[in-house]
């Protein structure tokens, strides 16, 4: 018998699970844990909420859930209660699929001014991440900046301009809905610091600003190289860039028609955030693209800004004693080994990058690598106690675990507890969540 323990359960970690038991079938063990007390990580807290298409996948983790040989263990924080090294007494292999919660800093000055959130915490928020239901962004003012060109920036952008109407369907969280729907904003700025040929953004993802019931997307058409330049990118993003050129040419009557305007500045590197307490207004440097790399030209300018999200890509928590990579922001590894019989895998092993998809082939190629170290020998010497050594560790230590069976009960009152034509009203607090399981 194998003994596994995957620590987070978002894709990455089911996708890991999943392989698992592809290889060994009923030879293997797999315990996931969480921190928190429901599964599904990004799925749950960073996917749009208006992208429920996306976040039907974890009805595929679901199934692998409900095996016998997979088990999850939430409202436990290995690092806390439980270590890495109390794990790796236990189980053969110990995988790190903690993905990258935290928020690249902008490292700039104003960055500590109120109303400026990165994307992590924003996004949680009107996901419902019981670390950042509290954040209460102030929506009082007109100008949003929002700074990235990735998808990340479109989901924030998107969120801000919706009508309540368009979020039917979704699970936006009560809180968020109530704070968008008071909200004053009619300007939101995309800042890139680079130009069309480099936005991260996907042709799927940027093709939805065209259809937003008040708001349309505008782009300074001089901005835009040469279309015949076009013709060396990769299919995906060129769409992204015919979709940036079909952006420059919305006519005038159609933005006048549309209270909220999402304005692409490219070229534009933020440096400093100013206000009194509060941000109010954002200084940028113009830019050129010289060999893919932002140059600055010393041309300043000012633009206002009553809230500023910055989606500039996340980082990894480091864990005590675990290799960590500093310049990238995840866990030093190679193809996935840490230490032996510890690994990592999804963004805690290559950084925040790919589609939810992406996952799925990282998590079957660390089962090959594990599989490989097994028959090598390196690692999986002398019997290891697994789950059942895990449970004596909860009873020593009086830790509370929630199951998948006390999260299939939280999800059915959070299905109860849902708002017309609502998928679920999520519980954003941790308390309600396990008072709900009984
Ligand atoms: P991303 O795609 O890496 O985009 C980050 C953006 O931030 C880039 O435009 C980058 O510009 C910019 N940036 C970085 N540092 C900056 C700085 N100091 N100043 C100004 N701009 C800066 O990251 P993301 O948007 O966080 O997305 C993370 C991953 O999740 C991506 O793989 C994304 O596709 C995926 N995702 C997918 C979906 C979906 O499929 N619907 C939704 C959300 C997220 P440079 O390129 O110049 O560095």
């Amino acid at each position: 018998m194998r003994h596994i323990a995957i620590i987070g359960s978002g894709p990455a970690g089911y996708y890991t699970a999943e392989a698992a038991q592809k290889h060994w079938g009923d030879d293997v063990r797999v315990d996931i844990f969480d921190a928190l007390p429901v599964p599904y990580g990004l799925i749950r807290t960073g996917v749009a909420p208006d992208h429920q298409s996306i976040k039907a996948v974890s009805r595929r983790y679901e199934k692998t859930a409900l095996t016998d040989n997979v088990r999850f263990v939430g409202n436990v924080t290995i690092g806390e209660s439980v270590s890495i090294g109390d794990l790796q007494s236990l189980y053969d292999a110990v995988v790190l699929a903690t993905g990258a919660p935290n928020d690249r800093q902008l490292g700039m000055p104003g960055e500590d001014l109120g109303n400026v959130f990165g994307s992590a915490s924003f996004v949680g928020w009107y996901n419902g991440h019981p670390k950042f239901a509290a954040l209460e962004p102030d929506l009082s003012g007109r100008h949003a900046v929002v700074i990235g060109m990735g998808n990340v920036a479109l989901d924030v952008a998107r969120i801000l301009a919706k009508t309540e109407n368009e979020f039917a369907g979704s699970d936006i969280v009560g809180h968020a809905l109530d704070a968008l729907r008071g909200s004053n904003i009619n300007s939101i700025t995309i800042l890139g610091r680079r130009g069309p040929h480099q936005v991260m953004m996907t042709p799927k993802e940027l093709g939805e600003l065209m259809h937003l019931e008040r708001a349309s997307p505008r782009v300074d058409p001089a901005d835009l190289p040469e279309e015949a330049e076009d013709a060396i990118l990769e299919p995906g993003l060129r769409k992204s860039v015919t979709h940036l050129r079909s952006f420059a040419a919305i006519p005038e009557s159609v933005h006048a028609d549309t209270p909220i305007e999402i304005e692409f500045d490219m070229y534009a590197s933020p440096v400093e955030l100013l206000g009194d307490g509060k941000v109010h207004k954002i200084r940028i440097e113009r830019t050129k693209v010289e060999s893919g790399r932002a140059v600055g030209t010393g041309e300043f300018y000012e633009i206002p800004a009553d809230l500023v999200v910055s989606c500039i890509g996340y980082r990894t928590s480091p864990i005590p004693g675990v290799p960590f990579d500093e310049r990238a922001g995840r866990f030093a590894n190679d193809e996935g080994r840490i230490l032996p019989g510890l690994y990592c895998v999804g963004w805690a092993r290559r950084g925040p990058s790919g589609t939810i998809g992406t996952n799925r082939p990282d998590g079957y190629g660390l089962i090959d690598k594990i599989v490989e170290d097994i028959d090598s020998g390196a690692i999986g010497g002398g019997r290891k106690k697994g789950r059942e050594g895990f449970d004596a560790l909860v009873e020593e230590r009086a830790l509370e675990v929630v199951t998948f069976r006390d999260w299939k009960k939280i999800e059915e009152a959070e299905e109860a507890a849902a708002r017309e034509g609502a998928p679920r009203e999520k519980f954003v607090d941790i308390a309600a969540m396990i008072a709900a399981r009984s």
